[in-house]
C-alpha cells in the first residue's frame, strides 16, 4: 500500500477517496509539484495548494510486467505513464490488468478510481478510445 498520511501527499489520497484527481500547484509561480510537496522547488515558496484536474490525459508510454515482483499485483499487468492535459509536465503512473496490446503513445486516457485495500483509493488510467 502507498503511504497515504504523509503531510505532503495525504491531500492527494484524500481527494482520490472523494473521486477527484488533484495536483499540488504553486500559487506564486504556477509550477506543478508532483510527487506532491508543500514546498515549491522552483521558486522557493511555501504558498502551494491542491488544484483539481479534469482527469483527461495523454498516454506517454507503457510497459507490460510479466514477472511477479509485488504480491499485491497479479501478473501480467500493464503499467502506464500519462501526462494530464491540464498539468503539462506532470506524469502519473497507473496500471491496467493483463496485457493491454492496443495502447499507442499519444492516445487519450481518462482517470478512474480503484480501491486497493485499507480504504486506499488510487487514481488509475484507461484508454477512452
Ligand atoms: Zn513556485
Amino acid at each position: 500500500m502507498p503511504y497515504t498520511i504523509d503531510a505532503d501527499t495525504a491531500g492527494f489520497f484524500e481527494a482520490a477517496r472523494e473521486g477527484h484527481l488533484v495536483v499540488r500547484s504553486c500559487s506564486d509561480c504556477g509550477a506543478n509539484l508532483h510527487p506532491p510537496r508543500q514546498y515549491c522547488r522552483h521558486c522557493g515558496g511555501w504558498n502551494t495548494r491542491w488544484r483539481k484536474l479534469t482527469g483527461r490525459a495523454t498516454l506517454v508510454t507503457w510497459t507490460i510486467v510479466e514477472q511477479q515482483m509485488l504480491p499485491t499485483f497479479e501478473v501480467p499487468y500493464t503499467v502506464v505513464l500519462v501526462e494530464p492535459d491540464d498539468a503539462p509536465g506532470v506524469r502519473f503512473v497507473g496500471s491496467l490488468p493483463g496485457r493491454v496490446e492496443s495502447l499507442q503513445a499519444g492516445m487519450a486516457m481518462a482517470v478512474t478510481f480503484e480501491t486497493v485495500g485499507d480504504g486506499v483509493v488510487l487514481p488509475q488510467w484507461s484508454p477512452t478510445e
